[in-house]
């Protein structure tokens, strides 16, 4: 059997799991997926998060996204660091870059087995700080110059492509570049906040393809994760998982400890349970009905006659769900422009489902709004991290017998 049909059916422990550690941001963007802002009052305790970690460490994870909100201004975010990297748990964290001074780089540079993603969706100020705020843009700068400073080796710079930014990929690369970076792109999705500026945001069908046609030539040097394998129905397929790993490899466990299928999927319906409940994390990662049920084999829908299916597999689960589109049909940016005649066809009976989770601080921008910067409270710069499917779930994964976890048991 293939690593990849392993995926189908899930493994033992997710290998790209995100942990969104607090909904509080000192950011605003205006595409975050999670909504974030405000701390929720129920977040896990100190105490919750370290029985957590011990649980990850039992399950054999070897790795975790940490996000957020902003996952440094927890002010127990350095302690559970510090106590998932004891416990043989790597972090990867994503930041605005806001607390990432001198010092903190220098500690940083110094710990193994943690790795740091920076937050950019301009390579300009004047494109970053229009979706990330005023100031975030040099916030970001200024984190990545303390980073390489310090001999942090290769941080990310972590960027969701939107209309305004495609054409800047090579100012992103040259920018990851000059900081001895490695670039990661991401696709934006119509989840949280990002689905009142999506209409407005997302890739134009022509940038699609222009953002294809440079992923297959510098496709080697940046990571996507599983952003973009919609497009390999361009051609060649695309470097990256080539599959929705949405409870099979990915899931998301959130602030207040609520277990999702994808960190782009906050919504009831792909809700599979919390740590706190009884069996904890393990018993919903291996029993829960939700997840046993996306472990199913998946018939393809309407897709399943297109040409491109094998590649493009009908696209991102969270980007039709949160369009109003079936599941079992066309993603909303397929490239057979299948998707834009679907959103085209929905009325006013069509069900937009929005996500049940909103931490903002303010409300949201409406897309049909005059182009105008985001709004930003007096707090200072900076975001709110970027989450998700990170990189390839694949990346650094050699497929040996003895690497590739069981499936899950009943599967
Ligand atoms: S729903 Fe979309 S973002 Fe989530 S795992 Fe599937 S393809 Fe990735
Ligand atoms: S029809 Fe479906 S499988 Fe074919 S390209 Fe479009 S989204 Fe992909």
């Amino acid at each position: 059997m293939k690593l990849v049909d392993h995926f189908q059916y899930g493994l033992n422990s997710p290998i790209c799991l995100t942990w969104e550690l607090t909904y509080a941001c000192n950011l605003a963007c205006v595409h975050c997926l999670s909504s974030s802002g405000r701390r929720d009052p129920r977040e896990l305790t100190t105490a919750e998060a370290k029985a957590v970690i011990d649980e990850l460490q039992r399950m054999q994870v070897f790795y975790i996204n940490i996000g957020g909100g902003e996952p440094t201004v927890r002010p127990d975010f350095w302690e559970l660091l510090d106590y998932a990297i004891a416990h043989d748990v790597g972090v990867k964290f994503s930041t605005n870059g806001v607390k990432l001074d001198k010092a903190r780089a220098a500690q940083l540079a110094a710990t193994d087995y943690v790795d740091i993603q920076i937050s950019m969706d301009g390579a300009t100020p004047e494109v970053n700080d229009y979706v990330r705020g005023p100031g975030s843009f040099d916030t970001a700068i200024t984190a990545l110059e303390n980073l390489a400073e310090a001999g942090f080796e290769k941080p990310k710079i972590s960027v969701v492509m939107t209309r305004e930014n495609v054409d800047q990929l090579d100012e992103f690369k040259a920018i990851a570049d000059k900081y001895g970076a490695q670039l990661r792109i991401t696709r934006l999705r119509p989840s949280g906040r990002g689905a009142d500026v999506w209409d407005e945001l997302h890739p134009t069908q022509a940038q699609q393809k222009q953002l294809y046609d440079w992923l297959v030539a510098h496709g080697d040097q940046v990571l996507t994760g599983d952003s973009f394998f919609h497009l390999s129905a361009y051609g060649d397929a695309l470097p990256g998982l080539n599959l929705c790993g949405a409870g099979r490899v990915v899931c998301l466990i959130d602030p207040v400890g609520d277990v999702y299928a994808c960190p782009f999927a906050i919504h009831e319906n792909f809700l599979a349970g919390n740590v706190r409940d009884e069996g904890g994390f393990k018993e919903v990662w291996e029993h829960s009905e939700l997840f046993t049920e996306l472990r199913q084999p998946q018939t393809g829908g309407a897709c399943a006659s297109c040409d491109f299916f094998d590649s493009c597999q009908g696209g991102c689960m969270a980007a039709k769900f949160f369009t109003g589109l079936p599941l079992d049909g066309p993603d909303p940016e397929c490239v057979r422009g299948f998707g834009e005649q679907m959103l085209a066809d929905r009325d006013d009976e069509t069900v937009i489902p929005k996500s049940d989770v909103d931490h903002s601080r303010s409300a949201p921008r409406n897309s049909r709004a005059p182009k105008q910067p985001t709004m930003l409270s007096l707090a200072p710069p900076p975001r709110r991290p970027d989450r998700a499917c990170d990189e390839s779930p694949l990346a650094g994964f050699s497929p040996t017998a003895e690497q590739v976890p069981a499936p899950v048991a009943g599967s």
